[in-house]
Formats: C-alpha cells, sequence, structure tokens
C-alpha cells in the first residue's frame, strides 16, 4: 500500500474537477459540434496515483469521463523539469525515467523540487494546453461514437481519438493567439475549428489584421503557436517514458493503445505541410533535444 499523499485531499481534488469541468465546458462550447450538443458528460478526478484518463462507464443519457490525479501531477513535473534551466537533457531523461518507475508501482513520485519561479506564465499557458489536449483526446472519443465511427482495431479508435480531440484542442487553443483572439470576442470568428476556410474567405481583412499587428503581439503570437503544438507532444513523450517503465518491470501494457510514438506524427497530417516543417523546426526538435525519447 503506498502512503496516502496529503495533497490528494477532497478539498483539491474538487477544485480540480471544478477547473477540469470548465474546461470542458470551453472545449464544447467552442467546436459547437452538434455530436456534442445537449449531450452529459460527467468528469470525474479520481485521487490515485495512476496515469489513467477514460470515457465511460456510461451514465444516464450520457458520459462519464474518469482521470486520475496522478496524470495531472506527472504532467506537472515534467513542466518543471522541462523549464528547469540547471537539468540536462540526461538529467531530465533520468528523472523521467525514476518518476514513471514509481508510477508503475503504484507510488505518487514526490514533486519536482526546483521550480523555475520566472517562468511561471510559461509553465501556465502549456500546462493548461497539456490539460485541454488530454481532455479533448476523451471528448473526441465521444464525438466519434456519437457519429457512428466503425473500427476493425482498438488502434484506430484510438487514432480517431486522437484526430477528434486535437481538433477540439486545435481550435480552443488558436483562440488565444492573435489575431484570432480580437476576432473571436467581436464575434466574427467562427466557433468551428475550420478557421482556414474563414481566413480563405476574407483573405484581405486577415492579411490586413497580421500587418496592423504590433511587434509584441507577434511575439505573443509566436509564442503561443509554440505551446500549442509543444502541449500535445509532451503529453505523448511522457507518455513514451511511462510505457518504457512497464516494460521494464515486465508488465504486459493492454493492447488498445497505440504506442505514443507512433500517435504524434498523426496529428502533424492536419496541418498544411509549410506550416509542418516550421513546427518540426521550432517547436517540436527543440523539445525532442531537451527531453529526449527514451532511449
Ligand atoms: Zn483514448
Amino acid at each position: 500500500m503506498p502512503p496516502a499523499p496529503h495533497w490528494t485531499s477532497s478539498v483539491t481534488v474538487s477544485r480540480l474537477r471544478a477547473t477540469a469541468a470548465g474546461d470542458l465546458q470551453e472545449l464544447i462550447a467552442t467546436a459547437d459540434w452538434s455530436e456534442l450538443r445537449g449531450r452529459r458528460i460527467v468528469i470525474r478526478i479520481e485521487p490515485r496515483a495512476g496515469y489513467v484518463a477514460q470515457v465511460g462507464p456510461r451514465v444516464l443519457r450520457g458520459w462519464m469521463i474518469r482521470m486520475h490525479f496522478g496524470l495531472l501531477a506527472a504532467t506537472n513535473y515534467l513542466l518543471l523539469l522541462l523549464f528547469d534551466e540547471a537539468a540536462t537533457p540526461a538529467k531530465r531523461a533520468a528523472q523521467l525515467r525514476a518518476y514513471m518507475a514509481a508510477v508503475v508501482r503504484g507510488e505518487l513520485p514526490p514533486r519536482y523540487p526546483d521550480f523555475p519561479a520566472t517562468k511561471v506564465t510559461e509553465i501556465e499557458v502549456l500546462g493548461r494546453f497539456c490539460k485541454w489536449f488530454i481532455l479533448a483526446h476523451e471528448l473526441g472519443h465521444i464525438v466519434s461514437a456519437a457519429r457512428g465511427d466503425r473500427f476493425t482495431c482498438p488502434f484506430e479508435e484510438e487514432f480517431a481519438a486522437d484526430k477528434w480531440g486535437w481538433l477540439l484542442y486545435y481550435g480552443r487553443a488558436q483562440m488565444m493567439l492573435p489575431p484570432f483572439d480580437e476576432l473571436h470576442s467581436a464575434g466574427e470568428m467562427p466557433t468551428s475549428w475550420d478557421r482556414q476556410r474563414w481566413i480563405e474567405q476574407n483573405g484581405d481583412r486577415f492579411a490586413q489584421l497580421v500587418n496592423e499587428m504590433s511587434s509584441e503581439r507577434r511575439a505573443f503570437a509566436t509564442a503561443m503557436n509554440h505551446c500549442i503544438w509543444a502541449a500535445p507532444h509532451l503529453v505523448f513523450r511522457s507518455l513514451e517514458y511511462l510505457e518504457r517503465a512497464f516494460r521494464e518491470a515486465g508488465v504486459m501494457l493492454a493492447r488498445t493503445h497505440p504506442p505514443a510514438a507512433d500517435r504524434r506524427p498523426g496529428l502533424l497530417a492536419h496541418v498544411p505541410a509549410a506550416l509542418t516543417d516550421q513546427v518540426l523546426l521550432k517547436t517540436l526538435r527543440p523539445l525532442d533535444e531537451a527531453i529526449p525519447a527514451p532511449a
């Protein structure tokens, strides 16, 4: 029996549940998909060390998303490790291996000790995006089921949830990015994720807005775009370390999920090729250097 951790008090969990419920509502409202409209979706955050987020069981005329506290704690740990400038890539890899080994043993690992206080804004934004992406994937399962998607194997089901989840997540996160933020608050931006179509139809106006952006807003847009792509990458990277820890412990993984390393490239398939190159060069490669894939 692992010792009961003090930080999973019911107060903390219920607060987390409230913010997670708010995040869910925002994702659903932003997407405005008929598949999600009017559905009863309940979220349950469980005070457990595990690394679980899943849909089920079905609740009356709706769905339940279950999430272990351990998943949020691990995401937090990963972000603090990433922003700890004193840590080398090798140290980060070793720390993550140790962390995930503890998770596999059913223990709640300690919090990351070095809090890089100067990076608090980046950590908060990235942390929020990571959580959105995890929740959006679960909502993706619900969208997929509501649409009647059919699969021949469980891996396809996960790839479909990744796809729908990515569209939900990307749509919501983009609303925070100039000039979309302005258009969105003026009620001019469609709530659907398909902003590309709006840009094509309103090319001149969009170009004008981009041109008029101050250098500060431009820099902010670049930083936000970086975070939008970094978050899913980080979620998958921590999963890679978890998968490795399970293998090392000789535990057979359920064959329901494709390896995390195979899921990441799927996200890049949903954006134009020119953007893919940018994302690889500016965001994903530097992240791979900071936190290398498990050997
Ligand atoms: Zn899934």
